[in-house]
């Protein structure tokens, strides 16, 4: 592109869409699941693919990244155009979630289907329209966009791997002033939102054993300790009357920027429309700068079935999620601690902690925000929306640190309503295009920055 002011780059993108979308649409075909249990051949197929559409949209420098159980990194270098031109570091994953029930999607995971203003696969929100979309990118600018651009797309972010804590190792090979982490997207549809916080996540276990084996219930019943009743008293004391996290110590503060109506949140999550919420404050607290505590597995004999009998033994798993800025460590030894301080009815717990990861929150005041927010409210055609998400990338922390002076920016085609994760994931035609044309104008802007470029 020879021409890159503010109005001949819709033009552009809207010639480059039909090409895009059946990219995505290509791209989404390929079940390109890294979880233990799936052939590894479609995420090489993705990984093939994702190196032949680079190759072709001008990146002569395409490398990959191989680690043990680990799938192939695409990494892509295109050097700055002049040594004044600043460096950005695009990523995305074209990996995917597994597509769980398929009889509940309407159409099969792996064969995209079209629906209103967008189309319908498992990955295609998450994260393969973001993928197409820093192509699209690389499309406008015909390989030659004015910042120099390092490309990571990752083949095994949803179930994690090694390259999680490689950037660190390598940092000379990921530096760059700003770099563009295109796994997330908009609040709601058409409202540009730049995602500036990030809970950490931790895991925790517990277990309680009380017997050597089940007892009958009629004779043992009523002195003999229940193991299950000992494990749901002890998960009973993690949020107090109203729903909010009970676990002392546990950083909460209030949620500055904007949030989810209470509405909006309801449909989002599928709530019963007699039912409350939990926890008390604003959504953004509860959600984003505050703790959550989920029981997301439980052992217990199942109801089909179940004996008459005292259980003898119960496992829960919990989740927790914590304010961006606690220390990891911190936040689970809090819930750790806070578990093994109980004695229900006198019985001691035991509690192994798993996996625990830090939060992130980013700095919103240097030259790489100023030019995203501009160039967002030129795609969506209004301010950017702060928001932050519960959800974690780990990745995020691996290349801050290797990266430690370049600004992050969170953002790309997904939406609050793209069902990631869960059946009948889709993505819009319109965020995607919005995004692209956002993409180009953000290393647009960014660089007149870096140029000081007074006549703009
Ligand atoms: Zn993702």
């Amino acid at each position: 592109m020879s021409d890159d002011t503010p109005d001949t780059l819709p033009a552009t993108v809207d010639a480059l869409m039909d090409e895009l979308r059946s990219d995505l649409e290509e791209l989404a075909a390929i079940p390109s699941i890294a979880f233990p249990g799936f052939p590894a051949g479609p995420v090489h197929d993705a990984h093939d693919l994702l190196v032949r559409l680079l190759r072709e949209a001008g990146v002569a420098n395409v490398d990959r990244i191989d680690l043990p159980d680990t799938a192939p990194v695409v990494f892509a270098e295109i050097p700055p155009p002049d040594p004044a031109a600043p460096t950005v570091l695009l990523y995305s994953h074209y990996d995917v979630q597994p597509p769980g029930d398929e009889s509940l999607w309407l159409s099969p995971p792996f064969e995209p289907t079209p629906v209103a203003g967008g189309l319908r696969a498992r990955g295609v929100a998450d994260d393969k329209a973001n993928v197409i979309a820093h192509l699209g990118l690389l499309r406008a600018y015909g390989g030659r966009p004015p910042v120099g651009v390092k490309i990571v797309f990752e083949g095994q972010e949803e179930y994690g791997s090694a390259f999680d804590a490689y950037p660190q190792t390598r940092p000379e090979r990921f530096a760059c002033d700003a770099m563009v982490i295109a796994d997330l997207g908009n609040l709601r549809p058409g409202t540009p939102t730049l995602t500036t916080g990030l809970r950490g996540a931790s895991e925790v276990v517990v277990e309680v054993r009380t017997l050597e084996e089940p007892r009958h219930s009629g004779g043992f019943g009523g002195a003999a300790p229940d193991a299950l009743l000992v494990l749901v008293k002890a998960l009973a004391t993690l949020h107090d009357v109203h729903g909010d996290v009970a676990v002392a110590g546990l950083r909460r503060a209030p949620w500055p920027g904007p949030g989810y109506t209470e509405d909006e949140f309801r449909s989002l999550a599928g709530v019963r429309d007699e039912l409350p919420l939990l926890g008390s404050g604003t959504l953004g607290e509860r959600l984003w700068s505050g703790p959550a505590v989920t029981v997301v597995g439980l052992d217990a004999p199942a109801v089909e079935g179940a004996a008459s009998a005292v259980v003898p033994y119960a496992r829960a798993k919990l989740n927790l999620r914590f304010h961006p800025r606690q220390d990891p460590q911190e936040a689970q030894a809090l819930l750790v601690d806070h578990l093994r301080s109980l004695r229900p009815f006198g019985v001691p717990l035991t509690v192994t902690p798993g996996d625990t990861g830090p939060g992130y929150e980013a700095a919103t005041d240097g030259p790489a925000y100023r030019a995203a927010r501009t160039a967002l409210k030129e795609a969506w055609g209004e301010d950017a929306a702060h928001v932050a998400t519960g959800g974690s990338i780990p990745l995020v922390n691996g290349l801050a640190q290797a990266a430690p002076d370049a600004e992050v920016l969170l953002f790309g085609a997904q939406d609050g309503l793209c069902n990631l994760h869960a059946p009948n994931e889709r993505v819009l035609f319109s965020e995607l295009r919005n995004t692209v044309l956002a993409l180009c104008a953000f290393v647009r802007e960014y660089a007149a920055d870096f140029r000081g470029d007074a006549s703009r």
